[in-house]
This record gives structure tokens, sequence and C-alpha cells, in this order.
């Protein structure tokens, strides 16, 4: 069995390390030289649309992708020749915020107020239907924070268009939400389904910093609400693969913001986490082999290493503490890697959350976001 990834970042990364594990080989795409996923798989440095590349991967017996900026025309060439995992479909729905939210609406998945914007005058009307403090999104090619700006009050809504104007972009009544949560699901061949528990997320200046799960005080009813939602997203797109729900919640409701059509950053921590990886069950699911148990023996979280990576030494080694260090070049902003910690009760995670944040500093701190869950 041999699958090839579109992408070679830390996902494909993973992803190909998985892979390993179940004896599959691996061919990655990345356009950049400096790709990661070359650390642990055969790398083809090429365009998007370069022949050759495009050929070495219709020669795998499916292929998928880790992020969602893969040119569609891509995908769609492809496809012609060899199963592509997820859809092509769902890459169309996860790609555009406006189309993703009617979907979420179209099966009962409670979203925010939003509108189109493709004018400053449909902003104006926007704002005026859906009031403030609202959130100036780009329809496509935004993450973790890029590409969009909270408005506060009316003097907001000038300089949000002079920011973000003349893309396609989406005005979203702003959440005043208790916390956000992501739901994980795999999907099999055969419409198998997979859950891992709700992962409850803190992000600093837009990008991820720490997840924890299982997600504390998660009602059965929000979690049943939040799979039936992911199972019916799944069953609309005849998703195989990993697909994450990021959710806000508020009270005792669950808001969907955005979706992922393929291996998340808040499930990183399944790895050592989970019995089963985000990473293997995707590769299980794409490649029609039954999925592994996604059971949670204890708590774990996750933390990102962002913009740069400190001396680690204190914790090499820790017992629960694992290091992921994925060797990119360091960039303000860029994820360079992640720290997993496992215990067996959550007072022992919060330690050593604090353990790990001792050393590596905490990105929370000093930001308007808390880096602890609320008490609830
Ligand atoms: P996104 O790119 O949509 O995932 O947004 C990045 C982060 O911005 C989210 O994780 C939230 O913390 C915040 N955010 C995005 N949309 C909203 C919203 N409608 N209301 C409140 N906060 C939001």
């Amino acid at each position: 069995m041999k699958i090839g990834i579109l992408g070679g970042g830390q996902l494909g990364m993973m992803l190909a390390d998985a892979a390993r594990d179940l004896s599959i080989e691996t061919r990655v795409l990345d356009p950049k030289p400096d790709a990661v996923a070359a650390r642990v798989t055969q790398l083809l440095t090429a365009d998007w649309a370069d022949p050759r590349a495009r050929d070495a991967l219709a020669e795998c017996d499916v292929v998928t992708y880790e992020f969602e900026n893969v040119p569609t025309a891509a995908v769609e060439s492809l496809q012609a020749d060899v199963p592509v995992h997820p859809s092509p479909d769902a890459l169309a729905f996860s790609g555009d915020r406006i189309v993703e939210k009617n979907l979420f609406r179209e099966l009962g998945i409670e979203t925010a107020p939003f509108a189109q914007v493709d004018s400053k005058e449909d902003l104006e009307r926007a704002v005026s239907e859906i009031g403030l403090p609202a959130v100036l999104k780009t329809r496509r090619f935004g993450y973790d924070g890029k590409g969009q700006a909270v408005l506060r009050d009316a003097s907001d809504v000038e300089t949000a268009w002079r920011q973000l104007g003349g893309q396609a972009l989406i005005l979203e009544g702003f959440v005043p939400f208790d916390r956000e949560v992501s739901v994980l699901a795999a999907r099999g061949r055969d419409g198998e389904m997979r859950y891992w528990p709700a992962t409850e997320n803190v992000h600093v200046d837009g990008i991820l910093h720490i997840s924890r799960a299982p997600a504390a005080a998660v009602s059965a009813e929000l979690l049943a609400s939040a799979d039936a939602g992911l199972e019916a997203l799944m069953a609309r797109l005849d998703y195989v693969g990993v697909l994450v729900v990021e959710f806000f919640q508020v009270g005792d409701r669950l808001i969907a913001n955005e979706m992922a059509c393929r291996v998340h950053n808040s499930g990183h921590w399944t790895i050592e986490g989970a019995k089963t990886s985000q990473f293997e069950n995707h590769m299980r699911a794409i490649a029609g082999l039954p999925l592994g148990d996604t059971d949670v023996p204890g708590f774990a979280a996750m933390i990102n290493l962002v913009s740069e990576i400190p001396a680690l030494d204190a914790l090499e080694g820790q017992p629960g503490i694992y290091l992921h260090v994925y060797g990119k070049a360091p960039a303000p902003g860029r994820k360079l890697g992640h720290i997993t910690v496992v215990a067996e009760t959550r007072p022992a995670l919060e330690e050593r959350i604090r353990q790990v944040l001792a050393v590596v500093g905490d990105r929370a701190a000093g930001s308007s976001t808390p880096a602890s869950p609320p008490a609830s």
C-alpha cells in the first residue's frame, strides 16, 4: 500500500510517521524544498500543477492532503486516476466560510449569525443586521486568526474595510464564548465512525496555545449533539478520514465556527494521549483498514511551540512529557513544535502543564486570554 500526501509540513510528517507504523509507504508532494516531511519520507519537491509530480502521486493507491489550500485543479486532476480522501467536495465546502456555514445550517448545526460581504455597502448593511461586536473575515485562505478583524464599534467599520476590503468577505456575529471546544472524528471507507473525546482549546493571538482532553465538564447531551453534527457532516460529504469541527461553547450550546477536512492541531495530543492517534486513524480510514480505538486512558494536553524553540533540556525524558520539534526554521507566529503532556488525573495534568510552561514560557501571560480553563 502506498499513500500520496499533498503537503509536507508537520501534519504531513506526522501522517507519514503513522503510515510507517502501519507498514504503509508514503510519498509527499510540497513545492517547498525545506518541507519537514522529508525527515521521515520521500519528498517530491515540485509545484502542485507539475505533471511529473502528479503522475508520481497518481501511482499511489490513495491520495490525501494535509492542508486545505491545495489548488482544486490539482486535486481534481489526480482524482481521475486515484481515489482522493477526503473527497475534493469536502475541500470545496471547508475552503469557503460562507459555503461551510450554509452547510452547517442545512444540517441543523448552529452557527453565529453571518452575512456575505463584497462591498462597503454590504458591510454597512451586515453590521446593521448582525450588530456589533462582530468579526470580519476573508471567506478563503484564513488561518491562525489571519485575515480577520474584530469590529467593536462603528468607527472600526472603516478600519476593517481598509484592512480587508477588496476580497470576498464574511461578517460574523461575535460569539461571547465561555470556551472553545473541538471535536475530532474519523470515518472509514465503510462508514464506520470513531470519535475522540471533546478537546478544550485556548488560543492566543488567533493561534492555538493549549489543548486539553477530555474537555472538562462537557455534558453527555452536549457531546452527543456535537457528535451528531459530525456524523451528519461526514454522511453528507461521504467523508473518509479525520474531520474536526471547532465550536464555541456558550452555556450549554455549541456554536460551530469552522471545520477542517484533515488532521488538526487540536488533535496532536492523541499521539500519546489516546489509544489510536488522529494520524493513525486518518491513514487507517483512507487505506480501508479497520479504525483503531479512540479511547483516552487518562488526561492529555498539548502546548504549541510558536515562533521559537526554547531550550528544552529540563523537559527531556520527564515522565508524561513528550517533545515534538518539527525542524522548521523559526519565524514569528510559526508553529515549530508541540509538547504533549499526559497524566492519570486532572490535577496531575495541570501540574505537568505548569512544569512545561515554566520552561517554554506561557504565551497567554500578558494576553487577555487565560491559559487555564474556566472554573466550570
Ligand atoms: P478562526 O480563524 O475562525 O478559527 O478564528 C480564530 C480565532 O478567533 C477563534 O479561535 C476565536 O478565538 C476567534 N474568533 C473567530 N471567530 C469568532 C467569532 N465569531 N466570535 C468570537 N470569536 C471569534
